[in-house]
């Protein structure tokens, strides 16, 4: 069997909002036990996007 492909082994988790794994990222090594989701649109709106703001 051929060896998987290592990509600097980073962890990953899914995020909150839209379920995607997401994967370790530079920025997030002081909090990745904090990040929920992977990106600033899902961490803004974790419920899909529709939302009744005033
Ligand atoms: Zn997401």
């Amino acid at each position: 069997m051929p060896k998987p492909i290592r990509k600097g082994d980073l962890p990953q988790k899914p995020c909150q909002a839209c379920g995607r794994p997401f994967a370790w990222r530079k920025k997030w090594a002081r909090v990745w036990d904090e990040v929920k989701y992977c990106s600033e649109r899902c961490r803004r709106e974790p419920h899909g996007g529709k939302r009744e703001a005033s």
